[in-house]
C-alpha cells in the first residue's frame, strides 16, 4: 500500500517548499544562474511546480507578444484615477453621521 497524497509532515514540508519555489518562478528569467538551475531541477522533478512553471512561461510569452499601449492609453488611466480621487466619498465612508 502506498501513502496517499495527503501524507504526514514530510508531505506538508514538501508543499511549503513547493510554494516557496512557485513564488520564485515569477522571477525565473531574472534569477542568478545558480538559483535558476536549482529551481529548474526541482521543476523537472515536481509535477505541481512543473505545471506552474509552464503557466508562468506561457503568461510571460503572451505579455511579451502584446503591443505596448499608446500614450493616450496612459492618459485615460490617469484621468480615470483622478476622477475617482475627486469624486465624493461613497455613503458608507461618510464619517459625519453617527461617529463622534
Ligand atoms: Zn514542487
Amino acid at each position: 500500500m502506498t501513502a496517499g497524497p495527503r501524507g504526514g509532515g514530510r508531505e506538508r514540508s514538501r508543499s511549503r517548499h513547493c510554494r516557496a519555489i512557485q513564488r520564485r518562478l515569477v522571477f525565473l528569467e531574472e534569477l542568478p544562474e545558480a538559483e535558476a538551475t536549482a529551481l529548474q531541477a526541482h521543476v523537472c522533478a515536481c509535477r505541481d511546480c512543473g505545471r506552474t512553471e509552464r503557466l508562468f512561461r506561457g503568461l510571460l510569452a503572451a505579455i511579451r507578444d502584446m503591443p505596448a499601449p499608446e500614450d493616450a492609453y496612459w492618459d485615460r488611466i490617469a484621468e480615470a484615477i483622478m476622477a475617482r480621487i475627486r469624486a465624493p466619498p461613497p455613503p458608507w465612508m461618510d464619517q459625519s453621521s453617527g461617529v463622534e
